[in-house]
């Protein structure tokens, strides 16, 4: 078995634009997601190929190798996060990482023999209200993750003994061949790579060394995020195997919409209506902030639409001191219906104002007898 080709394994066509690649994945990863399919080994399979994919290609310089010399191109990807080497079969990897492996500086073929592996990473989506990515919040999140088996104490074996050296490679996790003037290297059908083999498998975890398990985590969100962001816990993901590494967390955070406030980078914006009078004579009014009443001065002669900002009211500055701004738009209101003597007002002051204030300018006029015509 070799393996799966990148976009095939997503779904796209070669040259799918980095949109195109997530989106692939993400529906992917959604489908075949481990906590949607527990126990179900193909779709955790197919999880990682997607995972490791989508590592690859949305990676521009791994990507460019992909696209030049195949899974060779990137052999050091199976090493890290996600995935790991593939069972049985040819690896062009191998065969290839032989040839280039030193040129690229991706060693590989040694490696391959080595016991440790680190863990996956996890990710887990949460989602927080406006104010709490503007001020910051705790929240527990509850993720399963693999961990070290407690009843073989990740040996992998019922006895203990722990994995045993692969007779077939004597450790070494390939088989060398002679090719032509290459010396071929295959992954070691027996132990797929590890360089050892359990004989008697842990009841419990058959021998994975790891088992999953829920567990509850503290997520501190500092204030000023923003959608997207990544919290990154080290070795807060699945257990490592055989004394490696842990893998991460991330953390990443989506942001509920607020019915008022709207925010763009460190400003919030929204939108006040004020009376015709409070615009043409200015005014002093009292509007809602984010974190209480805020007083805004209105000058004299505000026309609809105008934007008035007031200092430090924003959301604070992620890391840092200080806040961005808040962004009141001012909408004048114009009455709806008027008493008689509102009327007459109305009509005294529009009498007073055709001097000097004419409500359509010549120009204007100009340019619309030309629409129109
Ligand atoms: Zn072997
Ligand atoms: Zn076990």
């Amino acid at each position: 078995m070799s393996k799966a080709d990148y976009y095939e394994v997503l779904g796209v066509s070669r040259d799918a634009s980095d949109q195109e690649l997530k989106s692939a994945y993400r529906k992917q990863a959604m489908k075949y997601h481990p906590d949607r399919n527990p126990g179900d080994h193909t779709a955790e399979e197919k999880f990682k190929e997607a995972s490791e994919a989508y590592q690859v290609l949305s990676d521009a310089d791994k990507r460019a190798a992909y696209d030049r010399y195949g899974h060779a191109g990137v052999g050091a990807a199976g090493q890290g996060g996600f995935g790991g080497p593939f069972a049985g079969g040819v690896d062009l990897g191998d065969i290839f990482g032989d040839l280039f492996g030193e040129m690229f500086n991706m060693g590989g073929s040694q490696q391959r023999a080595t016991r440790q592996r680190r863990g996956e990473d996890l990710r887990y989506d949460l989602t927080i209200n406006f104010e709490d990515a503007i001020f910051g919040t705790e929240k527990e999140i509850r993720i399963r993750r693999r961990e070290t088996c407690e009843t073989c104490h990740g040996s992998g074996s019922a006895s203990g003994k722990g994995p045993s050296t692969c007779p077939q490679c004597q450790g070494r996790g390939q088989i060398r061949y002679q090719q032509g003037f290459f010396s071929v290297a295959r992954t070691c059908s027996a132990c797929g790579g590890a360089g050892s083999i359990v004989t008697d498998p842990c009841s419990v975890c058959r021998g994975e060394t790891r088992v999953a398990k829920e567990i509850r985590l503290n997520v501190k969100v500092p204030a000023g995020v923003e959608e997207g962001t990544r919290i990154r816990y080290g070795g807060e993901g699945d257990a490592g195997r055989s004394g490696g590494p842990g893998g991460d967390l991330y953390v990443v955070l989506s942001i509920r919409p607020h019915d008022f406030f709207e925010r763009s980078g460190h400003d919030l914006h929204c939108v006040i209506p004020i009376s015709f009078p409070q615009a043409a004579l200015g005014a002093e009014i009292e509007i809602p902030g984010i974190d209480g009443p805020v007083s805004l001065k209105v000058p004299e002669g505000t026309q609809s639409g105008r934007e008035l900002r007031i200092r430090g009211r924003g959301v604070p500055y992620l890391n840092e001191k200080g806040r961005g701004d808040l962004v009141v738009k001012i909408m004048v209101q114009i009455p709806k219906k008027l008493s008689r003597a509102q009327r007459e007002l109305v009509a005294k002051l529009a009498e007073s104002l055709t001097v000097d204030n004419k409500p359509t300018s010549p120009s204007l006029l100009e340019k619309m007898k030309d629409l129109f015509s």
